[in-house]
């Protein structure tokens, strides 16, 4: 059976500052307390699973094991057709250098994949997002939204974070990195899997 939640302490299991902020916004409607993992110190586990779904779970467990209360993780990253699905559970991970993040770089590296293997246009991708609420007692409870568009090059826009810049959703011809926020948070991955999480869990 589902299980709700009744508590009024959520932990947000992440470390990545631009998901803490969306997801601050996206569950202001509810009247609880939002901490995050960063916040309350705790460590990030290595993401060790194939899937989404997979890192999900370790990321919720370890912080809700570890705080002794409820956790809500995000697992997300951007598939792209013409690459087979990559960079998937790698998104973050082709980013990565010796100083820290570098997107622009991993955006780089997206478009000339793709040039390399003189993809057709457009050049369909989506980001996808799992989201688990997991309590301390092992019980988790699981969603997934997506959000369909394609990549475009050079990248537009400063807004968002990650792979932003080079992402125009279905329908709009502004990347998620030229919208407000508000304009990404009505129509994105994350927004569509809580809105999922709120009505399984949180109604
Ligand atoms: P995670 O922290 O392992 O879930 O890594 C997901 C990665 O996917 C992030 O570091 C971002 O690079 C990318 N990503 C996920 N959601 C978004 C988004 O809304 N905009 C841009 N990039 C995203």
């Amino acid at each position: 059976m589902t299980r709700k939640f009744t508590g009024d302490r959520l932990v947000i299991a992440t470390h990545n500052r631009g998901k803490l902020v969306e997801f601050q916004t996206l569950l202001a409607p509810l009247d609880i307390t939002c901490l995050s993992a960063g916040e309350l110190g705790l460590a990030e586990p290595e993401e060790t699973e194939t899937t989404f779904i997979g890192n999900c779970r370790i990321k919720a467990h370890a912080a809700a094991r570890a705080s002794g209360l409820p956790a809500l993780a995000d697992d997300s990253g951007l598939t792209v057709d013409a690459l087979d699905g990559a960079p998937g559970v790698h998104t973050a991970d082709w980013a990565a250098t010796p100083q820290g993040r570098d997107f622009g770089m991993a955006m780089a590296k997206t478009w000339a994949l793709l040039e390399e293997k003189a993809a057709p246009m457009p050049r369909h991708a989506q980001f996808r997002c799992t989201l688990v609420l997991a309590w301390p007692d092992g019980h988790d409870e699981q969603v997934e939204g997506d959000c369909a568009g394609q990549l475009v090059w050079p990248r537009r826009g400063a807004e968002g974070h990650g792979y932003d810049p080079m992402f125009q959703p279905d329908g709009f011809a502004q990347t998620f990195g030229e919208m407000p926020a508000g304009q990404k948070n009505a129509i994105s991955h994350r927004a569509r899997a809580v809105a999922k999480m709120l009505a399984k869990c949180f109604t």
